[in-house]
């Protein structure tokens, strides 16, 4: 298949901005359906702490693709509370919705790779069976693209839980890049944000731990270098279930920023600085930063008066 002009100057592109990267660029990249709860404090808190200690830029993105979840009061009180607790990113803010081009364009560069899906959800669970790759999709249905896993091994270290491998078809299967209501999926969306941000580091939760090698695979399909990679454990309720907005989570309140700043640094096993002042906690807190003493665990527990 011969590319068009258009497609070879996307793939220069992306490659270009992969090698300017500078030595650390990490972000935090909430999705605005509802104000920061502590879960997703504690991943803003480690990914600036990071990327302060290693002397690198901390960036913000809304992922704001999903129009029926988001809304832009919350991406306004997210950024209000960051500000609050003192975490102020570098640059301009990025929203997601807009700069979906970048994801057409990715899209173009994996079309070989991709198939037409119309199965549904319970259809493809847990692991997708193929149907669509080996008798094509219903024509007569709405449909999804999919994208062909690599078959061999994908593999990755991360810097809390080590050497992680998984099987692209057996662990995994075919994944959806494009949803049925033309929405692009989560995968392809961040992957090829972190390519225009030129990322070099994800610091997240480790419910997004298989959904890396998947990102991985789409970083070898495009051909360029992904970042590197660290989980932190997943703040859970007592019921074990992650504070998310469905559950419930209150908001963190910039007024307790002291006392929630130290809850999360002691779940995220750092050293606890011994000062009251809330700029002096967290110098110190990028000083003391150590990637080394995450717990490595799936999840902790949120600390009862966060709930
Ligand atoms: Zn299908």
């Amino acid at each position: 298949m011969t590319k068009s002009k258009n497609d070879k100057y996307t793939a220069r592109n992306f490659r270009d901005e992969s090698n300017s990267r500078s030595h650390y660029v990490g972000r935090f990249a909430p999705s605005p359906s509802g104000p920061l709860h502590y879960g997703s404090l504690v991943t803003a808190l480690a990914s600036f702490l990071d990327a302060k200690h290693n002397k690198g830029k901390w960036l913000l993105r809304i992922e704001d693709l999903d129009f029926f979840r988001n809304s832009r009061s919350a991406s306004l009180e997210i950024q209000k509370q960051l500000k609050g607790f003192r975490l102020i990113w570098d640059d301009e803010v990025l929203f997601q919705s807009s700069s979906t081009l970048g994801y057409s364009e990715a899209l173009k560069q994996l079309a070989d790779s991709t198939y037409l899906c119309s199965c549904n959800r319970k259809e493809s669970r847990p692991i997708y069976n193929g149907n669509c790759r080996k008798n094509g999709a219903d024509k007569t249905k709405s449909t999804a693209l999919r994208l062909m896993i690599s078959q061999d091994k994908l593999s990755f270290k991360d810097a809390v839980f080590g050497h992680l491998q998984w099987k692209g078809l057996e662990d995994l299967g075919d994944f959806i890049i494009k949803r049925k209501d033309g929405v692009f999926a989560y995968h392809l969306a961040v992957v090829v944000d972190d390519l225009n941000q030129k990322i070099t580091h994800v610091v997240r939760g480790s419910d997004l731990l298989d959904s890396t090698p998947r990102q991985l695979d789409i970083y070898k399909k495009l051909g360029l270098n992904p970042p590197k990679y660290c989980h932190l454990p997943v703040i859970v309720d007592s019921n074990n279930f992650k504070l998310s907005k469905q559950s419930f989570a209150k908001k963190v309140d910039p007024e307790k920023a002291v006392t929630i700043l130290r809850l999360a640094l002691t779940d995220l096993g750092q050293i606890i600085p011994r000062t009251e002042n809330h700029q002096h906690l967290l110098e110190q807190a990028i000083k003391n930063w150590n990637v080394e003493r995450i717990p490595k665990k799936l999840t902790t527990k949120a600390p009862k008066m966060l709930l």
